[in-house]
């Protein structure tokens, strides 16, 4: 386990028999064939298991968990080539990912990072911090998997009208749960004041939210009042085209924008964002809750084992190159 681990997970391998070991290697030493006495590796998401680490490996290494959803730091096509079952946790941090998506959406529109800059500042700014509700507003979903459906439910609760953009997703879905979907992803922007990224990261979505679309929402919520539009992305770093996101503020378009996420993690100081009055960001914390990591540990755990007892796992997420 090379990022980290729950203690309870640690103990669950170690009762059913696992010799556990917790050390972080850095990509040097990887490279130079650290992993060839593993017959497991559990990470996270800083640890890349790039191709060329992965052939430096050898032949003993039987599985990989990714102790999270996102597998993007591994390669999952040479993985499947050595015959190596990647297997994830998906469900474990959705919850988690859920309420922090919440708690940005709100954080935006009613200005709570920066009205707090502002009063530690000794300054009592009522006016400027001036919001809008969400209740009559249409809130944008990309991506409609397990996240995104419940941000849905909450936000439909909260008086939000929802829209998904899903090419993979079977349209009765949506329909079941009283959300508009879309057949395009500019079809979703141009009706959508608050739109929130819940995608995985693939060439297909890299810089999804690009100027254009930005420029084509509708700042008039559904109800009406001038709420401006935003932008929030507690899914994957590079979705976003933060230079976009940059210019949008600057010049208006966009009202705030909120990631937890980065194109390159961890964030430089000097990024520009983080000059922009009206951005506030977390550092990748969607998943870290005291509920969350203990739930991750348990079922990476379970399903690093079952492929180790030659089990059939649902999780394995690299079947096509098996
Ligand atoms: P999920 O697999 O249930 O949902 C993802 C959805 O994205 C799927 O329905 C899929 O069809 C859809 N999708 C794929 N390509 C698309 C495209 N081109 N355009 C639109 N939709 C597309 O996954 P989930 O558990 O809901 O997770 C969603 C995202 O949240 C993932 O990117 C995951 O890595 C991320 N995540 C982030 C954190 C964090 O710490 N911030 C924690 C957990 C998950």
């Amino acid at each position: 386990m090379t990022d980290g681990m729950d203690e309870k997970a640690v103990a669950k391998l170690e009762k059913e028999g696992h010799e556990v070991v917790l050390e972080s290697i850095d990509h040097a030493a990887l490279l130079d064939g650290a992993l060839g006495e593993f017959d497991a590796i559990i990470v996270r998401s800083a640890t890349k298991l790039t191709s060329d680490v992965l052939q430096a490996s050898g032949s003993r290494l039987k599985v990989i968990g990714r102790a999270g959803v996102g597998v993007d730091n591994i390669d999952l096509p040479t993985a499947g080539r050595m015959g190596i079952p990647v297997v994830n946790a998906p469900r474990a941090s959705t919850q988690s990912v859920v309420e922090l998506t919440l708690g940005h959406l709100l954080a935006c529109i009613r200005h709570l990072p920066r009205a707090d800059r502002s009063l530690r500042q000794g300054r009592w700014e009522k006016s400027a911090m001036k919001g809008s509700e969400l209740s009559g507003k249409a809130l944008g979903l990309i991506g409609f998997g397990r996240i995104a459906q419940s941000v849905g439910r909450i936000a439909q609760a909260i008086g939000m009208e929802v829209h998904a953009y899903d090419p993979y997703l079977p349209p009765k879905i949506a329909k079941a749960q009283d959300t508009r979907l879309h057949k395009s992803v500019d079809a979703l922007f141009s009706n959508c004041t608050h739109v929130s990224i819940h995608c995985n990261l693939s060439d297909e979505t890299y810089h999804l939210v690009n100027a254009e679309r930005i420029a084509s929402m509708p700042q008039i919520g559904k109800d009406g009042s001038r709420c401006g539009n935003h932008i929030i992305n507690c899914a994957r770093g590079g979705i976003v085209d933060e230079s976009a996101v940059e210019q949008a503020l600057a010049s208006g378009q966009l009202t705030s924008a909120a990631l937890d996420v980065f194109e390159h993690e961890p964030v430089d100081p000097a990024h520009p964002l983080l000059q922009m009055e009206h951005f506030h960001g977390t550092p990748h914390i969607g998943a870290s809750t005291i509920e969350a990591q203990g739930r991750v540990g348990m079922d990476i755990a379970t399903n690093v084992m079952d492929v180790l007892a030659g089990k059939a796992s649902d999780f394995v997420v690299n079947k096509e190159y098996l």
